[in-house]
């Protein structure tokens, strides 16, 4: 049955900035978009002012004391949205009957069981929370494959390579004609660094990205290019493209949003600002166009676009993604896990920048990463993974 409008949006990292940039694009379009649930960590004021704004059927705090808080506001309010609290509540509104579409964009493992739970329940699923594809890559393609999802990316890069491929192409890969995938990168805030400066840099110099404004994680992904790793492995996933036909270019002024080259030698592109609003209202409305909020893109303004090859030697956090890939089974669930836990120890000055790649490298190099082929199984892999790599952060940590 082809769904009504307005469309039944649940958005899970409503608090975040992904949730700003899609409620943003939602806000623009009240005959096609109607909020059915808002999901959130423990940012109570602003889930508050989110609620009184939006009138959601269900808002969500995974933190129980958050959700109080959050139910007292409303009251206070006269806001009739009835609030949930925990993991269970997560799951639950990504998998209502009531929902249409599910934005996952909570950051990091956290948002892996209520994004497959969307996708189990077959909804349209928009995408950023890349690293609940990393960790469980074969399971979750699996699930989308079983359930008919239709699953959009909205990592701008994914999204540029979405719209510069041919249509379904995973499933139909012979026919295609793809040679590569150039997935670009700005090159972070240190592409230029000198090495031995990347030791003393701090959080706020990492999170300060050049071209994006992001979430605090993200960012220092950014920063490592662990993200771009990350991206690697997201992309062959989603597109059923093996490593080596994934290439990642240096492009600073981020208006190229990634490329896909043809063995008739044509390379398609997908340009624009660099701003998130853009993939997210392309996936929301594909295939229709609708406004985004976005500035047209002033190409005289830009005047040059430049191209480089990625440094390995500078970013090793770059490689270890790609060899996490080529290894498969349950280490690139591994590698998410050590890293989200060394970029939190870096965020609180616990280790230094440098430190991040030496905990991933020495996380992974502990043997016995069984297969993951369960939720709970890829789960096991993730908190084995983040043991080791406390351990590891102890034996590297300034105090
Ligand atoms: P953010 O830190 O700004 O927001 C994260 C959101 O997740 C918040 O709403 C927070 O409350 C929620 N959250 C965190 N932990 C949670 C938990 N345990 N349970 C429930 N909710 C939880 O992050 P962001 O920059 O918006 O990024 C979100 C995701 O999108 C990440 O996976 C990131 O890699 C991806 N992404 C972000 C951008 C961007 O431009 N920000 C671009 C591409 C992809
Ligand atoms: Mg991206």
């Amino acid at each position: 049955m082809p769904m009504a409008f307005p469309r039944q949006i649940t958005l899970l990292g409503a608090t975040g900035s992904i949730g700003a940039s899609t409620l943003d694009v939602i806000s623009r379009h009240p005959e096609r978009y109607s909020v059915f649930a808002l999901a959130a960590h423990r940012a109570v004021d602003r889930l508050a002012e989110l609620c009184l704004r939006f009138s959601p059927r269900y808002a969500v705090m995974l933190d129980m004391g958050a959700a109080k808080a959050l139910r007292g506001l409303l009251q206070a309010g006269h806001c009739a949205t009835t609030v949930l609290e925990g993991e269970q509540a997560l799951r639950e509104v990504a998998s209502a009957p009531e929902t249409d579409v599910v934005v996952a964009a909570i950051v990091g493992a956290a948002g892996l069981a209520p994004t497959l739970a969307a996708v189990t329940a077959g909804k349209k699923v928009l995408l950023a929370n890349k690293e609940a594809l990393v960790m469980s890559g074969q399971l979750f393609m699996d699930a989308v494959d079983a359930s008919g999802c239709c699953l959009y990316p909205i990592d701008s890069e994914h999204n540029a390579i979405f719209q510069s491929l041919p249509k379904d192409f995973r499933r139909h890969q012979k026919a295609g004609g793809v040679r590569r995938i150039l997935l670009t990168a700005s090159g972070g805030p240190f592409r230029n660094t000198l090495p031995e400066r990347l030791e003393t840099v701090t959080p706020e110099e990492a999170c300060a990205h050049p071209v994006w404004s992001m979430g605090r994680k993200i960012s220092v992904d950014s920063a490592t290019m662990m993200n771009k790793g990350v991206e690697v492995i997201e992309a062959h996933w989603l597109f059923g493209v093996p490593s080596p036909r994934i290439e990642v270019v240096i492009h600073p002024q981020g208006i190229v949003h990634s490329m896909v080259d043809y063995i008739d030698g044509s390379v398609l592109a997908q340009l624009g600002n660099p701003d998130m609003r853009i993939p997210i209202a392309n996936a929301l409305a594909w295939p229709e166009r609708i406004e985004s909020g976005a500035n047209a893109l002033d190409l005289f303004d830009v005047a040059t676009l430049s191209f480089e090859r990625p440094d390995f030697g500078r970013f090793p956090c770059l490689s270890l993604a790609y060899r996490a890939l080529e290894a498969g089974g349950s280490i690139p669930a591994a590698l998410n896990a050590a890293n989200e836990e060394a970029v939190a120890a870096f965020l609180d000055g616990r280790i230094g920048f440098c430190r991040i790649a030496d905990v991933i490298a020495a996380t992974l190099e502990r043997k016995g990463w069984a297969d993951a082929k369960t939720l709970e199984e890829v789960l096991e892999v993730d908190a084995r993974a983040r043991g080791l790599a406390r351990e590891e952060i102890r034996k590297r940590g300034a105090a």
